[in-house]
């Protein structure tokens, strides 16, 4: 799966060395703040201090002033773009040649027209910039510190690493897209509680996605968003938590395999819900305090949602095993990322596509999950219309559905104009079978009776138990002679059959009374009637025989 992963990526790595160099000098962060004009006009050039790193990380609660230059004069065929990585949601403000007019660069700035995406903080500068001259940059302060780093690459491969970053979240926020689609398509249908939650976090999650790649500042409203500021993807997040944890709950059965694992779960997703709320409170913008608390929530709730899900997994839960490998790539790739940024390591391109890339595959696989749940729902559904309909022991209709069915054949042998047959069986002396050689042997006897009867039946025509040892045929389209051969073909049957049980072969014979449908008053209730009269003149005249209800028509053995 990573494979797939690094070889979708491996167009998007990190723009290429830049040529020539750039290089980064600070102002130390002891000095009294500066205005921007006594830096731009060159009176503290003298205070910079060259850092040697590419890095222009942002200060708690003070802003931050850097010089770049460059080692040569740029050379290359496209201009020059100067573009801030890992800079989400800071604001930075350049001062180029040749007017040193500021540009303020903003991850969710929607007032200009956008030239490139909002992967980095991005400006072009001066194709004709030379060595040496400054572009002074001011990072603003934050409530907390990152390694932003400065970049300076050629329009033309800028562009071309655009692209690919565009490409890929594209492609990934599409397979979320087409996930939710699937999902609703079930929703329709089912009306699910699990699928609602689905829906619901899934589609937040992609707007998280949407938000952190800057698509959604595109989007018709996505202006909105903005005076968030940083806490926007927060507030999609806390959206998504409880939902995901409401949705692991009713998907994992976790109420039935770790009923006290769900309830404090249940519990978990509250903090969420306050936290929502707050996030849009304007004063809480600045609060660092609250995004860390929802850091740590976050961090123990799905420490907590992954123990449960194995435990429930162990305990032999279906759905909990989908969710676990759906959530397992994604929880390495935490792991992963938290040690990158604990080790202060610089983010590879296949981390940072990681998480949209982890987040479509568990869609996938849940999705296949909900799928998979509602195909069972809908056999088990089906098992019960089965149950309802035939009988337990010998597998054939019961005698409601038969009854049912049987109704329904006269309404269509009426509108088709054609005949309708009725074969009414009763085993021969059944009863000296329980007595001689018990019950269950009986109940083998009836299975293996059902069974042949059903092998000398066409498609079109049906069979069920009626009571005890009786059954009835529906022959749809049989004219009366047809019924007669039929009848008598299943008659000749029964006698040949032997039925091995429990150590004996036992050996039956049945009787048969014949009925067709006659005139237009005919109800079902008449031709059983007729059928069974006829079936009891088969026993009276000395059994294994069949008797029309025509006295003319019987034969018999
Ligand atoms: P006849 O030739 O007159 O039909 O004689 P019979 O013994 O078959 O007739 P009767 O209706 O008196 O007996 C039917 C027997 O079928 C009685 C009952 O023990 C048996 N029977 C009914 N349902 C079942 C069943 O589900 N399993 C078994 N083993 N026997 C059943
Ligand atoms: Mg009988
Ligand atoms: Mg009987």
């Amino acid at each position: 799966m990573f494979a797939a992963l690094f070889a979708l990526v491996a167009h998007a790595s990190p723009l290429s060395a830049p040529r020539p160099d750039l290089q980064v000098a600070a102002l130390p962060a002891s000095m009294p703040a500066p205005t921007s004009a006594q830096v731009i006009h060159g009176a503290l050039d003298a205070a910079f201090v060259s850092s040697g790193r590419p890095y222009t990380p942002n200060a708690v609660e003070q802003q931050r002033w850097y010089r770049l230059t460059l080692s040569h004069d740029w050379n290359q065929p496209t201009s020059p773009v100067l573009n801030f990585s890992g800079a989400t949601y800071i604001r930075i403000t350049v001062y180029a040649p040749p007017d040193y007019q500021p540009h303020e660069l903003w991850f969710a700035q929607t007032e200009q027209a956008p030239r490139f995406t909002r992967h980095h903080l991005a400006v072009e500068l001066p194709h004709d910039l030379r060595a040496g001259q400054p572009i002074y940059v001011q990072v603003a302060s934050d409530s907390f510190t990152r390694q932003i780093k400065a970049n300076i690459t050629d329009l033309a491969r800028y562009q071309a690493s655009d692209l690919n970053h565009v490409r890929l979240t594209t492609l990934f926020a599409s397979v979320q897209f087409t996930m939710i689609l699937a999902a609703l398509c079930l929703w329709v249908v089912l009306r699910d509680r699990v699928l609602t939650y689905f829906i619901g976090y899934a589609a937040f999650q992609l707007m998280y996605q949407m938000l952190m790649s800057g698509e959604l500042y595109e989007l018709p409203g996505g202006r909105l968003l903005a005076p968030l500021d940083t806490h926007a993807p927060w507030l999609f997040a806390a959206l998504s938590a409880p939902l995901s944890m409401s949705f692991i709950i009713e998907f994992c059965d976790l109420r039935q395999i770790t009923p006290f694992g769900a309830r404090v779960l249940g519990w978990m997703r509250w903090p969420f819900v306050v936290a929502a709320p707050l996030l849009c409170l304007p004063f809480a913008i600045r609060t660092h305090a609250l995004a860390s608390s929802f850091n740590l929530w976050f961090i123990v709730s799905s420490t907590w949602s992954l123990g449960v899900v194995i435990l429930a997994v162990i305990r032999g839960g279906r759905q909990a095993r989908f969710f676990l490998v759906a959530w397992m790539p994604q929880v390495a790739l935490t792991i992963v990322r938290t040690t990158q940024v604990l080790l202060a390591l610089d983010q590879p391109a296949w981390l940072e596509y990681g998480y949209p890339f982890t987040m479509a595959f568990s869609s996938i696989v849940v999705t296949i999950g909900l799928a998979d749940l509602s195909l069972r729902a809908r056999r088990e559904r089906d098992m019960a219309h089965h149950l309802a309909d035939h009988d337990a022991l010998t597998g054939v209709l019961n005698r409601r559905a038969l009854v049912r069915r049987l109704h329904a054949a006269i309404t269509e042998a009426r509108l088709q104009k054609e005949p309708l047959a009725l074969l009414f069986l009763d085993m021969d002396h059944f009863k000296s079978i329980n007595d001689r050689y018990g019950h269950p042997a009986g109940d083998a006897c009836l299975r293996a009776v059902a069974e042949a009867i059903g092998d000398e039946l066409r498609p079109g025509d049906w069979l069920g138990r009626y009571g005890g040892e009786e059954f009835v045929i529906g022959l749809p389209g049989a004219s009366h002679d047809n019924a007669m051969a039929i009848g008598e073909r299943v008659r000749h049957r029964i006698e040949a059959l032997h039925v091995h049980t429990r150590g004996s072969t036992l050996q039956t014979t049945v009787s048969v009374g014949v009925a067709c449908l006659e005139g237009l008053a005919d109800t079902a209730d008449d031709l059983i009637a007729r059928a069974d009269g006829a079936l009891y003149r088969a026993k009276t005249d000395g059994r294994n025989r069949i008797v029309s209800h025509d006295p003319i028509a019987a034969t018999g053995s």
